[in-house]
């Protein structure tokens, strides 16, 4: 068999809990079972989020896709979009065919449009940014379990829940929860979590697409270093349909940007979860790579007292031992010790993220010359970085709206 199918596909209310499933199967790897679960009362009982849930799975594993349930063409043709975007980043991955068994009747199921404006919200540095940019257009927050958090990790799942609830009802939005095991299948096939998250966004913004019109993805990198990454701007806007708008935002500013931007809303210093490490009952570590790169960002930026839910002292040891394997990373301490040395009041932070970065540049000799050549040239990137962020901004703007 050279196709990966997705059969059965189920939707069911039980005890207002809305499930949608299905089963993928390919020969080689047998048959998993596939879910999305929501007490959300407005989700598809189409086949239409399991196309982005298993397409790069599929691709990577050299097989095509089919449906064997109701998927609209609009759907399948924006996999046909991504697929091509994907097979020309990764030589090697096969451009997948996509079905459905039935296009024309997805397209009768299609709902009219609703009126819902949601925005992936993890509590993170990303999801505030772009919370507090469109705060007044956004209708729900929605979290999902079984992204970052595993779904079979019970008390980190209720634990970060919990406080997102609360941080949604402070912020006055309600906050869609929805339950996946989408990863876990990816994972069985050796597809990283990288390449496969924009996908599994788009997944889950087609599960709720009854309720939403649109739906804003924050970005994890500014413009100037974007690369080839599961959520891109140039790949999750492909996902959008007729009645469905993926807007990837927020690319105008760096992670220490935003930072920046944040440290005027005390909600959002409050209640900031960036950790991905799973320390039972820690909401954040303190200890992880982003959990200390965010608080030497905060108190660059003057912010970290007020940020509470990182509740240990910042350990500058274990901070200057962190490594900066990405462009963007690496930029983010430049920017940092920049602002840090025109204020001059904390040279032991500027000492302890200047480490990374000398040891990156292999710079132990000569270290201070070089490292200055660094900053000029970081300086000069930045220019160049607004720069291609103006235009680019201007360019979106003066072209001709998408037609909904
Ligand atoms: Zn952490």
């Amino acid at each position: 068999m050279t196709t990966l199918q997705i059969e059965n596909v189920r939707a069911t209310l039980e005890a207002g809990v809305s499930e949608l499933s299905a089963v993928a199967r390919w020969s080689r790897y047998g048959k998993r079972d596939v879910f999305f679960r929501t007490t959300h009362p407005l989700v598809t009982s189409s086949g239409a989020p399991f196309v982005p849930a298993i397409l790069l799975s599929a691709m990577h594993r050299k097989l095509d896709l089919e449906v064997d349930a109701p998927v609209s063409d609009d759907v399948i043709q924006a996999a046909r979009r991504v697929a091509g975007v994907f097979s020309a980043w990764h030589r090697g991955w096969h451009l997948s065919k996509v079905a459905a068994a039935s296009a024309a009747a997805g397209e009768m199921q299609t709902p009219p449009p609703a009126n819902g404006v949601a925005m992936f919200f993890s509590g993170g540095v990303d999801s505030f940014y772009s919370l507090q940019k469109h705060r007044s257009e956004i209708t729900h927050l929605v979290f999902v379990s079984g992204f970052d958090i595993p779904v079979r990790h019970l008390a980190m799942r209720q634990l970060v829940t919990t406080e997102l609830r609360r941080t949604a009802e402070r912020i006055g939005l309600p906050l869609v929860e929805v339950e996946t095991n989408l990863r876990e299948l990816s994972d069985s096939v050796a597809l990283s979590w990288e390449e496969q998250h924009g996908a599994a966004i788009a997944a889950v913004a087609y599960f709720l697409a009854p309720a939403f019109r649109k739906v804003f993805v924050p970005s994890t990198y500014a413009l100037p270093f974007v690369v080839p990454y599961g959520s891109h701007p140039g790949v999750d806007p492909l996902w959008s349909t007729k009645h469905l708008d993926l807007v990837h935002d927020g690319i105008e500013a760096t992670r220490f940007d935003k930072i920046g931007a944040l440290i005027s809303w005390d909600l959002a210093l409050q209640s900031l979860r960036v950790c991905y490490a799973l320390v039972e009952g820690r909401y954040n570590c303190c200890r992880c790579k982003k959990c200390l790169w965010t608080m030497a960002f905060l108190r660059a930026h003057g912010a970290l007292a007020q940020a509470r839910t990182f509740d240990k002292p910042l350990d500058l040891r274990a901070l200057s031992e962190t490594t900066l394997e990405k462009p963007e990373e690496r930029y983010r301490f430049i920017q940092a010790i920049a602002m840090l040395e025109r204020r001059g009041d904390d040279p032991e932070l500027v000492d302890a993220m200047s480490k990374p970065l000398h040891r990156r540049y292999a710079l132990r000799r000569n270290a201070t010359r070089s490292l200055t050549r660094l900053r000029q040239s970081a300086r000069a990137s930045l220019r160049r970085a607004a720069r291609e962020c103006r235009e680019f901004v201007r360019s979106q703007f003066s072209s001709t709206p998408r037609e909904n």
